[in-house]
C-alpha cells in the first residue's frame, strides 16, 4: 500500500502562484519519491490546469480538486461535475471537509452523495472526517467518526478499487492552529476507523488508506506517518510552500 501524501491548498493561489509551487515541488522530489509513495495536490478549481500540467509525467503524483457536485451536468449554478474535473485531469477529489460542512453547512449525507457520485464516475475519493473539540471534550469522538463514516461510505459501489476510497482523519481542532494530535490520540482515531472499515468493507479494509491531518509539518510528519494505522498525511498551510511540503512527501 502507497503512502498518500496530500496537500489541500484551499482557497489560496492564484494560476501564477500555484504554477510556480508546483514546479518548485515537482523539482524538490523528482526522482526521489519513493516507489511506495504518492503525492496528490488539491487545488483552487482555477489553477487545476496549471498544477496539472506541471504533475504531467511525474510518476505517482497525482491532482485533486477539492470537492465536486453530484450530478453530471446540470442546472446547478456555481457547482463542478466528476466530468469536468478529469476532463482538467483531475483523479482525486476531497468531499466532507471540515471547512466545508462547517462553513457551507454540508451535511454528512451530501457528502456520502459526492462519494458515491464521484467513484460511479470515475474519480478517486478522500473523505474527511473529525470531530469538534466540544466533541472530543464530550467523549463523542467514536460517535463522530462512526457516524461520519456510515453516511460518507452509504452508497460506495461494491466494485471499487480500496485505494480509490481514502479516509482523511482530521481532528477540527487540530486544522490549521497548529496543535497536532497527540500520537495516542490518532492511533485511537486510526484504529476505531480501521475497525469500522473492516465491517463495512470485511474484504477490502485492509487495503484502503487512512491519512491524519491536523497541523502536519516537515518537523512532525516522519513520526506521524510511522503510526499504527496511518497511511499519510492531508496537509494544509504546510503544503502551500514547494519546500515545505517536499520534506513532508520524502519525510
Ligand atoms: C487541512 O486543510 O485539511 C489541514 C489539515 O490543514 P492544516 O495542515 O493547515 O492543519
Amino acid at each position: 500500500m502507497k503512502k498518500l501524501m496530500a496537500a489541500n491548498w484551499k482557497m489560496y493561489k492564484n494560476r501564477a502562484e500555484a504554477k510556480a509551487t508546483a514546479e518548485d515541488l515537482i523539482n524538490r522530489i523528482a526522482g526521489k519519491l519513493p516507489e511506495d509513495r504518492e503525492v496528490v495536490i488539491a487545488a483552487p478549481y482555477t489553477a487545476l490546469e496549471s498544477v496539472g500540467a506541471a504533475l504531467a509525467g511525474q510518476a505517482r503524483c497525482s491532482l485533486s480538486a477539492e470537492n465536486l457536485y453530484p450530478a453530471e451536468e446540470g442546472a446547478y449554478t456555481g457547482e463542478i461535475s466528476p466530468a469536468m474535473l478529469k476532463d482538467v485531469g483531475c483523479t482525486y477529489a476531497l468531499a466532507g471537509h471540515s471547512e466545508r460542512r462547517s462553513i457551507i453547512g454540508e451535511t454528512s449525507e451530501f457528502v456520502g452523495e459526492k462519494v458515491a457520485f464521484g467513484l460511479k464516475n470515475g474519480l478517486a475519493m478522500i473523505l474527511c472526517i473529525g470531530e469538534t473539540i466540544e466533541q472530543r471534550k464530550a467523549g463523542e469522538v467514536q460517535k463522530v467518526i462512526d457516524e461520519q463514516l456510515e453516511a460518507g461510505l452509504k452508497d460506495v459501489p461494491a466494485d471499487f478499487a480500496p485505494e480509490s476510497v481514502v479516509i482523511a482523519y482530521e481532528p477540527v481542532w487540530a486544522i490549521g492552529t497548529g496543535e497536532v494530535a497527540g500520537e495516542d490520540e490518532i492511533i485511537e482515531a486510526h484504529g476505531f476507523v480501521r475497525k469500522k472499515l473492516k465491517n463495512i468493507f470485511p474484504e477490502k479494509f485492509n487495503e484502503m488508506r487512512i491519512l491524519y491531518g491536523g497541523s502536519v509539518k516537515p518537523g512532525n510528519c516522519a513520526q506521524i506517518i510511522a503510526l499504527d494505522n496511518v497511511d499519510g498525511v492531508l496537509v494544509g498551510g504546510a503544503s502551500l510552500d514547494g519546500e515545505s511540503f517536499s520534506q513532508i512527501a520524502l519525510a
